[in-house]
């Protein structure tokens, strides 16, 4: 049973990048029967448009650092005030400075809707290990790792049987890169969501397969 009805929701899934945030996302829009919203998934159909946005973003992923605030903010406030994001929503990848977490509180307040932090922690060694393995559908956006849980057949995707790719920032010097991104701009919202009364949760992004990790988050949000 989804989390609904009850209060609207933003779960907000936070932590470095190759924590698992996406694959949580995906897994977890059934238990919250909310959509999946991922900053970074928007940003990279942007590139592929070709459009001004994504031309102006292009480079500042492939090195790695983090886009601008006010051009994520905007996306998320677009995006949030869909019909479908009425009741709530799942947060990939937003907010990640203490500025959109700001602007992040005030759309949340104007939409009533109540957020709760939950912070997948995991080493970062793993992380580097995991990043380097990671494969994505061009298609159907499904994640893979060639380590933990590889596609059946080698390079192509089971949902749909497109080719596998890699994602152009997840070479290891630019992971390395956006952990110090993390590291510098991201990290420190832990205080300012526990500070402003946020309700913030742990849970060990590595212990166990991604489907257990999501049964947890699910039982967590179920008792609010
Ligand atoms: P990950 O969490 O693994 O880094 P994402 O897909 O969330 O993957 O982000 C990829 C890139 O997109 C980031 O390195 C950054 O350049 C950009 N990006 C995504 N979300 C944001 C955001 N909220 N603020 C700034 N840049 C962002």
């Amino acid at each position: 049973m989804p989390v609904r009805p009850g209060p609207a929701t933003a779960l907000i899934l936070f932590g470095p990048p190759g924590s698992g945030k996406g694959t949580q996302a995906k897994l977890l829009q059934s238990c919250m029967g909310a959509p999946h919203i991922s900053t970074g998934d928007m940003l990279r159909h942007h590139i592929e448009l070709g459009d001004d946005l994504g031309r102006r973003v292009r480079s500042i992923m492939a090195a790695g650092r983090l886009v601008p605030d006010e051009l994520v903010n905007e996306l998320v406030a677009l995006r949030i005030s869909e019909p479908d994001a009425a009741h709530g929503f799942i947060l990939d990848g937003y907010p990640r400075t203490v500025q959109q977490a700001e602007v992040m509180g005030k759309l949340l307040e104007e939409q009533k809707i109540t957020p709760v932090v939950v912070h997948l922690k995991v080493d970062y060694n793993k992380i580097i290990n995991r990043l380097s393995g990671r494969r994505v559908c061009p298609v159907c956006g499904t994640l893979y790792s060639l380590g933990s849980n590889p596609p059946k057949i080698e390079g192509i995707c089971d949902k749909d049987g497109a080719c596998l790719v890699t994602r152009e920032d997840d070479s290891e010097p630019v992971v390395r890169r956006r952990l110090e991104e993390y590291d510098v701009q991201t990290k420190p919202l832990v205080d300012y969501f526990q500070k402003g009364g946020v309700a913030y949760h742990q849970v060990d992004g590595s212990d166990g397969a991604p489907q257990a990790i999501a049964k947890r988050v699910c039982e967590l949000m179920k008792r609010g």
